[in-house]
């Protein structure tokens, strides 16, 4: 069904990837351009011998067969030759005093667990369970519904459920607040969680319980890699350290695309998965906001960006729970206008890839707004830029090893990424983390995938979707490319794959 008609898609993050292998699938011919010279943008992770550092993957919405969204994947690689696990312990909140609570994923362990710790708080823990068990049981996103049809989906099931509808106008902190214990009052508020929706949090444990989760064995570069073999083996094709700079427009269409170094490439249509401020503002000149969409631009909230600080240590940290919080006595500076009282840790004994048997990858990530003061630091005074992380690693560090006494004398390699990396590697706007907040009360509505005045061009991934993921990827690709072929009179049919000698032919 080779039409030679010809995509050109900016972005080899997995919204690029996804919108690449339905487009192939429809029979188009596709060139995806990615900056970096490694596809994944913010699915990644970095090697520093002999560790492995993920940045990305705690979990993977429709990792178990049959489940939420897992047809979707299925449509986009061949998801089941991930190895996924499905830890037991979520997060272990702690303090400093030595008290400990943990969040286990299975709700019924989760429920006596916490019914222990706090019997005060039987009423909200019963509410908090019943909760995480009735979302579990929701279809919510069929991949043959199309995008605004499963959002319709979900708010009716809201006005169904007067509970959900409540909850998603609850911030994390507003529900946190029903409990008395502190730690678990913190799981609900701590960073960016307690400020969207309480519903994100909630849905993530109803996904966990269900065992539709999962962390993939290798992490986010293990799916990422997958993607890029069926890309490849539909013919499709990806250019490395190609940047582009201007989508070029005739006649209000999108006509092609220009890289820096001034070579053009013309395409039928151009797919954007890049960061939504560098597309509208930077590749088309801010001349297609509509008003809405400029205001948000304007006034909207973005996840923070973050500092990782990474660790390989030679150490068997094995009986570690997988991910630790830790409520501190004496907040951390992360940078000007940037404290942090709690400190989380991921020890990756889980993934054998990440570190040689007795070791471990252990990460940190702290979340800042400041993206200016980093991005400037970088440019303007490199020594102090790597005083300052250099600083950061050393209270982490300390934090660490008054958790874990048996790392000190241990940390082989120490590795620090700062809202500047995130930028450079992604063009994320300010280093954000996932795009637009899920904020409560603000319904889950997604952005307009294309734009007032400018035709043959379609936006994607997270800046389109509120609340990003790696779901957000396929499931804002597949109505994308629905829509091209629509407009193209050429048939949305997946099932139809073309054999790989026909491309291009
Ligand atoms: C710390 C952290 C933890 C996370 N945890 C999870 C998790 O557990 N589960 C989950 O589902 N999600 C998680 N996420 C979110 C998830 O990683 C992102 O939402 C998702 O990867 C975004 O994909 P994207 O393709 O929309 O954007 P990106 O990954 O940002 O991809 C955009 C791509 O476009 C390229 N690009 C940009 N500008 C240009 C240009 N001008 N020319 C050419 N190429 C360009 C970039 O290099 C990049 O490769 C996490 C994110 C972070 C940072």
């Amino acid at each position: 069904m080779h039409h030679h008609k010809k995509i050109v898609i900016i972005g080899g993050g997995i919204a690029g990837l996804s919108a690449a292998v339905y487009a192939l699938r429809c029979g188009y011919e596709v060139e995806v351009l990615e900056m970096h010279d490694i596809a994944g943008g913010l699915a990644m992770s970095w090697r520093r011998d002999p560790y492995t550092f993920e940045t990305c993957l705690h979990w993977l919405v429709g990792s178990k067969p049959g489940g939420d969204l897992h047809a979707q994947w299925q449509e986009i690689c061949d998801i089941d030759k991930l190895t996924f696990i499905n830890p037991d312990e979520f997060v272990c909140m702690q303090n400093e005093h030595g008290d400990e609570m943990h969040i286990w994923t299975n709700v019924d362990r989760l429920q006596e667990e916490l019914l222990r710790r706090v019997p005060g708080d039987a009423e909200a823990v019963s509410e908090f369970t019943r909760t995480i068990r009735a979302l579990g049981k929701f279809r919510m996103l069929d991949p043959s519904g199309g995008l605004t049809e499963n959002w319709l989906n979900l708010l009716r099931d809201m006005r169904t459920f007067p509970l959900l509808h409540k909850l998603s106008k609850m911030s994390g902190r507003d529900y946190g607040n029903r409990f008395t214990h502190p730690l678990l009052r913190t799981f609900f508020s701590n960073g960016d969680v307690g400020r969207l929706t309480s519903i994100a949090m909630i849905l993530s444990l109803a996904w966990m319980n269900e065992g539709n989760a999962g962390y993939c064995i290798g992490g986010a570069r293990s799916l990422i890699r997958l993607i890029e073999e069926k890309i490849a083996v539909l013919g499709g094709k990806i250019r490395f350290n190609a940047r582009v700079t201007r989508i070029l427009i005739e006649d209000n269409a999108a006509v092609g695309v220009q890289l820096a170094g001034g070579e053009t490439i013309r395409a039928d249509w151009v797919i954007s998965a890049a960061d939504g401020h560098t597309t509208h503002f930077d590749l088309l000149g801010g001349r297609y906001l509509d008003k809405a969409t400029r205001r948000l631009y304007e006034h909207g909230d973005t996840f923070a960006s973050y500092i990782q600080v990474s660790l390989g240590v030679a150490c068997d940290l094995r009986d570690r729970p997988p991910m630790t919080s830790r409520i501190l006595e004496k907040p951390i500076a992360v940078d000007p206008g940037t404290e942090v009282d709690t400190v989380g840790f991921r020890f990756f004994h889980f993934d054998p890839t990440f570190a040689p048997p007795g070791k471990i990858a252990i990460t940190s990530v702290l979340p800042t707004r400041n993206f200016e003061f980093w991005n400037r630091l970088r440019q303007t005074d490199p020594p102090r830029y790597h005083a300052e992380k250099h600083r950061v690693a050393n209270t982490i560090i300390e934090v660490l090893q008054r958790q874990v006494p048996a790392v000190r004398g241990n940390i082989e390699v120490v590795d620090v990424s700062t809202p500047a990396t995130v930028f450079r590697y992604t063009g994320n706007w300010k280093g954000s983390m996932e795009g637009w907040l899920l904020l409560p009360g603000e319904g889950m509505k997604p952005l307009p995938s294309t734009l007032p005045g400018l035709d043959r061009f379609v936006m994607v991934g997270q800046w389109v979707l509120p609340g990003g993921g790696l779901p957000s990827g396929p499931i804002t690709a597949r109505p994308a490319v629905k829509l091209i072929c629509r407009r193209d009179h050429v048939p949305f049919d997946l099932h139809a794959e073309p054999k790989p000698e026909m491309v291009g032919a």
